[in-house]
């Protein structure tokens, strides 16, 4: 046992933890779990627990279904609305051969940031997931009815959930997070709270668990918290914007350029030419469900053009004002909360990295609001689009081999399956709005 491990054990007794929850995602993003009595914490660390890996989406086919849970002992967390409960999240082990499963979406963020570590960074990552709170019915299914009609930054009376908002944090901050803000975002019902920044790999573990505790702790107030992308329409969606910045073995931050008019080293600018040439294949990961692409449209400071920006919000890309030089970072603005946040990061690294692997020019930013941008202007200045749909996102992502090999040999292929097969189910579907557009006209 590591001394990392025998802390844990330790905890697990002065604590009083009866069960440890052992967690992992899948390829969707899915937290999934096995409760194994917390007496099982030892041979959990010496031997893992092993679990049948074909019942978990994109995981194995039957016939190979042997996977062995490897708990992370420094993400020991108890779980703070069933105080004897703990979560430990694990890296997914393939029996067969000892080594980590390939289709463990933790692995192959783990493979972005060894490509990181050989080129001399370490990457930092911050999210700011943003999610709305809806009332339940009588069956406490979720309805559409936000619980408050309040709007950007608005306080108490107005903003209802900021109760709500507060157990939420304590919940968080009880789990280990460092929380920076919270606040009322732009449409009713609309939330959003800000944690520090971390490494990515740390960082992705968190946004898998903020979820889970956003969602319980909401439940506990009879609200349906939900991730969903644009679960109304025409008003603001909720995003991730994601924070990225790149440190070098000695600490110093290898974005910040003191000379340069943005603060951004030509590193950092590199690194954001190859998010922007991949941006229509990173969508399909950051941006994976059909709704994703309901909130991906001008008007609702959702990116929808392929260019950066150092001020302005309708951008893939802005360089958010940074007070001390260890702050300078890019604001990736695309990504939504339904993505897997590890496959998320991992494809937006390997993105970046070729970036600065290849030389890659970024081009001036763009001061203006794109949105007013029509077609022509959009030409003369080089201006691409995201996809304007899963199905497209999906076509971008298998022609372009280096956002698909950033995927791994597994997941690539089970993710484009999982997603063409959603895409083709809503491809088939009559939506309410062709009801009431038709049904009475024709
Ligand atoms: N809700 C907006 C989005 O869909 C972002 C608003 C903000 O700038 O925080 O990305
Ligand atoms: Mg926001
Ligand atoms: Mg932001």
């Amino acid at each position: 046992l590591t001394d990392e491990e025998r802390d844990v054990l330790e905890r697990i007794d002065r604590e009083g933890i009866d069960f440890l929850r052992l967690q992992f995602t899948d390829i969707l993003g899915t937290v999934k779990n096995v409760a194994v009595p917390a007496d099982q914490a030892e041979k959990a660390f010496t031997e893992g627990i092993y679990f049948d890996g074909s019942s978990i989406e994109g995981f194995v086919r039957i016939q190979e279904s042997d996977m062995r849970l490897k708990p992370d002992a420094s993400t020991f967390a108890v779980l703070p609305w069933r105080g004897t409960s703990a979560r430990l999240i694990c890296d997914v082990i393939d029996t067969s051969t000892g080594e980590p499963f390939q289709g463990d979406p933790r692995a192959v963020l783990k493979g972005a940031l060894e490509r990181a570590e050989e080129l001399g960074y370490e990457v930092n990552a911050a999210p700011e997931p943003e999610f709305f709170l809806f009332e339940e019915d009588e069956e406490g299914k979720a309805t559409t009815d936000t619980n408050d009609a309040g709007g950007y930054f608005d306080v108490a009376p107005k903003d209802l959930a900021s109760d709500v908002r507060r157990d939420i944090i304590y919940g968080l901050e009880e789990m280990g997070f460092d929380i920076e803000a919270s606040h009322h975002e732009v449409a009713e019902g609309q939330h959003e709270i800000n944690f520090e920044y971390d490494d990515a790999l740390s960082t992705a573990d968190n946004v898998a668990t903020f979820r889970t505790v956003v969602r319980a702790i909401a439940a506990q107030h009879d609200l349906h918290a939900t991730f969903m992308p644009k679960p109304i329409a025409k008003v603001n969606g909720s995003g991730m914007h994601t924070h990225i910045s790149l440190f070098t073995e000695d600490g110093e931050n290898a974005f910040h350029d003191a000379d340069d008019e943005f603060d951004l080293s030509e590193t950092a600018k590199q690194f954001t030419a190859g998010i922007l040439e991949h941006a229509p294949a990173l969508a399909a990961v950051t941006n994976p469900t059909v709704n994703s692409y309901k909130r991906l449209v001008p008007g609702y400071e959702a990116p929808v053009y392929v260019a950066w920006s150092d001020r302005n919000r309708s951008a893939l890309i802005r360089k958010p004002a940074a007070r001390v030089p260890a702050a300078s970072r890019i604001e990736a603005r695309f990504p939504d909360p339904s993505c897997n946040p590890y496959l998320a990061f991992a494809v937006l690294i390997h993105a970046g990295l070729e970036g600065i692997e290849n030389d890659m020019e970024c081009e001036d930013p763009i001061r203006e609001n794109i949105y007013e941008f029509d077609e022509e202007k959009r030409e003369e200045y080089g201006i691409d689009t995201l996809p304007s749909n899963l199905g497209e996102a999906v076509d971008a992502l298998e022609n372009d081999e280096t956002v698909y090999e950033a995927l791994g040999p597994h997941v690539g292929p089970k993710f484009v399956e999982a997603k063409r097969a959603e895409f083709a189910d809503y491809l088939v579907d009559v939506s309410d709005w062709e009801l009431d557009r038709y049904l009475e006209k024709f």
